[in-house]
């Protein structure tokens, strides 16, 4: 038997980057794999490679209505949520003059709002199983300051915030949150930024498949005494 042999993961933004590896890996491990994302044909293609442990739900994370739906035909599907990786995020720069309110209410909304509401939207579920394990994706930038970067600083320290609160009044429900920290990693979202330029003790920037080990072993029974944790994997970028 795999480690997650019969578990139901949500992943969010699962579509591509870093969750796309997020939701072949877990699904590696056995797992049946819920593909969320405003990404319709590209979840829709990884959810059919993959075969019947898959599949794909259309979902804006900032929509609580669709939230509500996701979970809903979850259930439905598979009998319940034992994992939700609440990886879907944006991000944007600009110094702190020009930094317009747009752009602040987008970053919150969709990297600490969404978060918030994926959070809300399973705990039930989880809650009426006897437990659950809950894996938040921040950054770095949850961990220390970055020019340029406010919202989304602002939102992934409240992501890491959020997650300890979480795993203090819902540990007794056996419902577990931590969160995970990646460093610069090849995706979409990093390619205007020259790892080589990045002081990374392992000497190059990070791989989608890099961050796969922190959050199957975080959605897994292997971290069972872990809740309110932080897991960084940033090649130590940070040390
Ligand atoms: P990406 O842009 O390749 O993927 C993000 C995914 O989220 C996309 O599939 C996108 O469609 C989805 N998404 C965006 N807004 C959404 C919404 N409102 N509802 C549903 N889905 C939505 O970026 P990535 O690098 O794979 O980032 C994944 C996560 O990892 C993000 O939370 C990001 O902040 C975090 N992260 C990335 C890095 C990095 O270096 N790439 C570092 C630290 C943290």
């Amino acid at each position: 038997t795999r480690r997650l042999d019969d578990r139901v993961v949500i992943v969010t933004g699962g579509a591509r980057g870093l969750g796309a590896a997020y939701v072949r890996g877990l699904h590696g491990a056995g797992a049946r794999v819920v593909v969320a994302d405003l990404l319709e044909d590209e979840g829709r293609v990884l959810a059919s490679e993959l075969g019947e442990r898959a599949r794909f739900e259309p979902l804006d994370v900032t929509d609580d209505a669709a939230w509500a739906r996701v979970v809903a035909a979850t259930v439905q599907a598979w009998g319940g949520v034992d994992v939700l990786v609440n990886n879907a995020g944006i991000a944007n720069a600009g110094p702190l003059e020009h930094y317009t309110r747009a752009k602040w209410d987008a970053v919150i909304a969709v990297n600490l709002t969404g978060t918030f509401l994926g959070c809300q939207a399973v705990v039930p579920v989880m809650r009426d199983a006897g437990g659950g394990s809950i894996v938040n994706i921040s950054s770095v930038e949850g961990l220390r300051g970055s020019e340029g970067l406010h919202g989304y600083v602002a939102a992934k320290f409240g992501v890491r915030g959020l997650t300890k609160s979480i795993a203090v009044e819902l540990g007794r429900a056996g419902i577990r949150a931590n969160s995970v920290h990646p460093g610069w990693v090849d995706t979409a979202m990093t390619t205007r930024i020259d790892p080589s330029r990045l002081p990374i003790p392992l000497g190059r920037g990070g791989r989608p498949d890099d961050l796969v080990g922190a959050v199957v072993f975080l959605a897994s029974d292997d971290s069972a005494y872990m809740t309110g944790a932080e897991i960084v994997v940033d090649g130590g970028m940070t040390a």
